[in-house]
């Protein structure tokens, strides 16, 4: 009957569910669902906002070589091979629609991140889901679940929303092992919270498989302007760039950028009180018996004794104006993500999981 239909895949796409970010009838909630930095961006991220407030008339840059330039000399890196994006969410998508499509796999694990699966659905292509270990990437598992019609391997490392990581003797051995009709893609949207870590940019540049993507919207406190980068060998910056769309950073979003990575005395900063404030709330939620694995980012993954119990936690975190995050749908059904939020933030959470736990005795 109906001859009008969505090209094959796109129906099993499940809707991405943002984190929530009200509670009827409570006050003063917390938002801590979205791994969002409560400090905000830079002073100079918002300055550099305002100043371009008077420019909204003109076209933005559609080669991005301010933003590019400024990020290749905070990190490092060669200009020429970085490519921007609305959100690393559209390079993830744009890695997507040029390498993969219809009879190609893209792998990603059992608790990757959501758009991996989105992303691959979306550009016709078949995800695979392989398993981890104990909450951990399994270099072991992703090789052997490589086959002819693998074109892409996702990993998120740190991984959200498990918080784990691997490190870079086991990142090197995928990336060698893997066959050579793959590209990996190394998800580095918390590598800011590392101190010294590179990310895997590295890699990129010793190599010709690896891409790695990076945002803003994390530790620079800009997930409302949505900017991302990717970082890769130059044949496949230059794919990405003919399926990217030439206008798709606006110029406040290009601004507020390139003054955020250049301004590392706030972003040190942010990194410091978010990672002592972290260890802080996954001491005090394991007093209170809700253990996590070490998290190498801005949230926690607090696991509960059942399904039920995790519900209810977040049940009763809600009713105390709360929001944390449900990861069922990453496998996860007896944990809550819980993002670092300010000092009073993450004590409020460590006072009502407290309570929480001690209700149910
Ligand atoms: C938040 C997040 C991103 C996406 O961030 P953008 O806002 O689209 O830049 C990408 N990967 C992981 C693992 C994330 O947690």
């Amino acid at each position: 009957m109906d001859k009008i239909k969505p090209q094959p895949g796109i129906d099993q796409i499940e809707l991405y569910q943002g984190g929530a970010a009200h509670v009827d009838g409570v006050r003063n909630v917390i938002k801590l669902s979205s791994n969002e930095n409560p400090n905000g961006p830079s002073e100079a991220a918002i300055d550099a906002f305002r100043k371009i407030s008077h420019e909204l008339h003109l076209y933005p840059s559609s080669d991005h070589s301010s933003l590019r330039q400024a990020i290749g000399e905070q990190f490092k890196l060669k200009a020429d091979n970085i490519i921007c994006g609305a959100g690393s969410d559209e390079i993830i998508n744009m890695i997507c629609q040029a390498y993969a499509g219809p009879g190609d796999e893209v792998i990603h694990t059992v608790h990757g991140f959501a758009m991996y699966r989105i992303s691959a659905l979306a550009a016709g292509a078949s995800p695979v889901e392989v398993k981890e270990r104990n909450r951990i990437t399994d270099v072991d598992a992703i090789l052997a679940a490589c086959t002819d019609r693998t074109r892409l391997v996702f990993i998120a490392n740190p991984n959200n929303p498990t918080g784990t990581m691997i490190d870079e003797g086991q990142i090197t051995r995928l990336a060698e092992g893997l066959p050579k009709h793959v590209l990996l893609v190394l998800d580095g949207a918390y590598a800011e919270y590392i101190e010294g870590f590179d990310g895997g940019a590295g890699l990129v540049e010793n190599r010709t498989n690896v891409i790695m993507t990076r945002t803003f919207s994390k530790l620079y406190g800009l997930g409302g302007l949505r900017v991302g980068w990717g970082y890769g060998p130059r044949a496949v910056i230059d794919t990405l760039n003919r399926v990217r769309g030439p206008f798709n950073l606006s110029s406040p979003a290009l601004a507020a950028a390139a003054a955020a990575v250049n301004d590392q005395d706030y972003a040190d900063k942010c990194r410091r009180n978010n990672n002592r404030l972290r260890d802080w709330l996954s001491i005090a939620l394991a007093e209170h018996g809700v253990p996590s694995d070490p998290s190498l980012t801005n949230f926690i993954l607090a696991r509960f004794a059942s399904q039920s119990q995790a519900e209810a936690c977040d049940d009763y975190l809600k009713s105390q104006g709360l929001l944390v995050r449900r990861v069922a749908g990453y496998n996860l059904a007896d944990c809550l993500r819980i993002s670092v939020g300010d000092e009073s933030a993450c004590r409020r959470v460590a006072h009502a999981v407290g309570q929480f736990k001690a209700g149910l005795k």
